[in-house]
């Protein structure tokens, strides 16, 4: 089998003529664009803002919303597919087009008026304007119904004061979907505009993970938001809750992406490594761990198809997307540790992808929902008892 062909179950005879084409389209852009650029990307931690237009010219940016806004129209699986073959070439890319896709544009899509659909996708889609999600804040996280920031109501609209933390692209972004609790202590969601008095996003320093990625504290001073900038259709936790399965979606296929990435590169060094006179992939002890990683992927890849499909179809619920999002992202950490103890000292470099994924996908496997909130999640479906609390 050639490594480059991680598709053991022949999915790719499941998909259609257009899927495969949008598959094999943002392969070659990250083979040929991102590939070459993202280590230095990654140890500089720089975020590679020179390719989003070409990302928007792809159709990458709210792919699955429609054409009237200047998007692709695409079906959920290929925004499955374009999320894997992103997150081959790293999370933090993929982060960039979830939170502009599914945490930015889709809530504006959901909950925004006509006029602020017409006002913010079409520039969103293009690329021009970049976009964020605030929901977390230093004192909640896994349980945002915590969330101190508020907006008060006054006599031109509202005046938000509190802050967010570890907001993705908050730093690059021309306009942040913001959740706080109104006077009635609804979480609504607001759109504050870049430039608007009293609010500032400082970027988080020092990560080891996400490197590529911006990551950013909002801060709210008193900041006046004008009444058109409510989102109308929002109210209650459900709201942000409703953009995160939209964006788990996308992680539980990209987090596949990433495993690939190690486990191709992890053969291809193993049938050229010689130890003890013969190539380490010719030991058992090594067998077994590729046997084992291809079985754990395929798993997952069949997961990812049928969650697509049943998305498409309006069958799919949260919980499945927890078990999807748990299941992939724990997946594909085993395979980045165990691909990266297959290459030896070479593997702690950043000549090969694996170590680069491995530190990703810690991030990954904490944001939109803990592994253990996830198991929670499924936990409460399962018993009907909640264990949250
Ligand atoms: C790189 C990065 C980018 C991010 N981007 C965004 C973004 O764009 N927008 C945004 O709003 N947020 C973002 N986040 C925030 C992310 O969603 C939170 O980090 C996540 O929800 C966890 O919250 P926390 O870090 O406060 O951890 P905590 O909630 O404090 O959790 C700490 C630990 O306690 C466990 N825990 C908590 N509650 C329970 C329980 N009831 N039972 C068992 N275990 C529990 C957790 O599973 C975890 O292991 C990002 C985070 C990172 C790291």
């Amino acid at each position: 089998m050639s490594s480059s062909e991680v598709d053991f179950f022949k999915l790719d005879s499941l998909l259609s003529d257009e899927e495969r084409l949008i598959r094999q389209s943002v392969k070659t852009f990250v083979e040929e664009r991102v590939n070459p650029i993202i280590i230095d990307c990654f140890e500089q931690g720089r975020f590679p803002h020179e390719i989003v237009p070409e990302m928007a010219e792809l159709g990458l940016l709210g792919p699955t919303l429609p054409e009237e806004y200047g998007c692709a129209g695409v079906n959920s699986v290929s925004y499955g597919l374009i999320a894997q073959e992103l997150e081959a070439g790293d999370s933090g890319l993929r982060s960039f087009v979830s939170v502009q896709s599914s945490l930015c544009m889709y809530p504006i899509y959901q909950f925004g008026s006509e006029e602020q659909r017409r006002k913010f996708l079409p520039d969103m889609a293009a690329g021009r304007k970049i976009g964020c999600f605030g929901l977390t804040e230093p004192n909640a996280g896994s349980n945002p119904s915590g969330m101190k920031t508020r907006a008060r109501r006054v006599k031109d609209g509202w005046l938000l004061q509190g802050s967010k933390a570890w907001i993705t692209n908050g730093t690059i972004a021309d306009l942040a979907i913001v959740w706080a609790k109104d006077d009635e202590g609804v979480i609504r969601g607001f759109l504050v505009e870049k430039g608007t008095p009293g609010f500032r996003a400082p970027e988080v320093k020092h990560k080891l993970s996400l490197r590529a990625s911006v990551t950013s504290e909002l801060v709210f001073e008193d900041c006046l938001i004008p009444e058109e900038n409510l989102l109308p259709q929002s109210g209650g936790l459900k709201s942000p809750l409703m953009c995160l399965t939209q964006a788990r979606y996308g992680i539980a296929w990209g987090a596949v992406g990433a495993a690939i990435s190690c486990f191709r590169s992890a053969v291809d060094y193993a049938k050229q490594r010689v130890q003890f006179d013969r190539p380490i992939a010719g030991f058992q002890l090594t067998q077994k761990k590729f046997a084992e990683m291809l079985t754990e992927i395929s798993k997952a890849q069949l997961l990812c198809l049928r969650l697509g499909r049943m998305k498409d179809a309006g069958e799919m619920e949260p919980v499945h997307v927890s078990m999807a999002k748990m299941n992939n992202v724990a997946m594909a950490l085993d395979v980045a540790r165990t691909s990266r103890g297959i290459l030896g000292g070479n593997g702690i470099t950043g000549d090969y992808p694996i170590m680069r994924h491995m530190c990703n996908l810690e991030s990954v496997y904490t944001y939109e929902g803990t592994h253990e909130v996830h198991t929670l999640a499924l936990g409460k479906h399962i018993t009907g008892l909640d264990a949250f609390s």
